[in-house]
């Protein structure tokens, strides 16, 4: 589904990811994880689009999205999660939920008025409604619907965050650093809605806290200085005497 091939990222004369090649299929729950500076956000950039690469492709279904923009990767199903909060502020939560998944469907039906009239419409307008609901029980954040998004906590913003990309019923899902910075609760409630994701959605999670990954993940890429180290099922790649040694420190 998703092909990764020789990635690789220069600025000037540092390499920033230096030829990574990676194949999610639908309901992949991989992690990327290595030391500061190891390329981490550089592959979520390159996946996003939010960077271009200096070599190697990105390729989503047998399409080639290389040099395609970040919005059009969206409409394709490529969906980031935290580090760059979408959430808006003077919205309610419900209706960042709402908008999300409308900007979405908009793209999808080549946006303009037609889309915008169709939002409009009554019905599809509840529709929406209900399915951000939905979207917001699954994060734990149904009593907040008619809050400001302002109102929330840190936590909850990064959850809002997640049911916004959600509500694009993406196919990949990329996250960046989901647990920095919440609370041991909010933590939980993260894991479960993503230990809960559709078995088709592929999941590349970036993380530093290793219980998160896992138990998320079922294959991880250990990055070092912008290389793979090792890559492979979870257990066997945190337990590499070569991880130890340079992600853990336990040498
Ligand atoms: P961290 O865990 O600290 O977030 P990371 O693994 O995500 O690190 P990246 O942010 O991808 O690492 O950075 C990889 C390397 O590329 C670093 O040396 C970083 O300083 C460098 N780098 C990233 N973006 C740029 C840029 N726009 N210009 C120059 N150098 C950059």
């Amino acid at each position: 589904m998703l092909s990764l091939t020789g990635l690789t990222r220069r600025y000037g004369s540092l390499t920033a990811l230096d030829s990574v090649s990676l194949r999610l299929a639908p309901g992949a729950r991989h992690a990327v994880i290595g030391p500061n500076g190891a390329g981490k956000t550089t592959l979520l950039n390159l996946i996003a689009g939010t960077e271009r690469p200096t070599h190697g492709s990105v390729v989503l279904d047998g399409r080639d999205l290389t040099r395609t923009a970040p919005a059009r990767r969206a409409r394709r199903g490529i969906a980031r999660s935290f580090q760059q909060p979408s959430v808006i502020a003077e919205l309610t939560v419900l209706d960042n939920v709402v908008l999300a998944g409308w900007r979405h469907r908009t793209a999808h039906t080549g946006g303009g008025a037609g889309a915008r009239a169709l939002f409009r419409t009554g019905v599809r307008r509840r529709q929406r409604a209900e399915a951000a609901h939905r979207q917001l029980a699954a994060v734990g954040l149904a009593g907040y619907a008619d809050h400001p998004a302002s109102s929330l906590s840190h936590g909850q913003r990064r959850l809002l965050d997640l049911a916004a990309a959600l509500a694009t019923r993406p196919r990949v899902l990329l996250l960046d650093e989901p647990a920095a910075g919440l609370t041991d609760r909010d933590v939980n409630r993260l894991l479960e809605v993503l230990g809960g994701l559709p078995d088709d959605v592929a999941m590349l999670l970036v993380e530093h806290h290793t219980e998160v990954v896992s138990e998320l993940a079922d294959t991880v890429t250990v990055l070092v200085d912008g290389r793979e180290l090792v890559a492979g099922p979870v257990q066997t790649a945190l337990n590499h005497q070569a991880v130890r040694d340079a992600y853990l420190g336990t040498g």
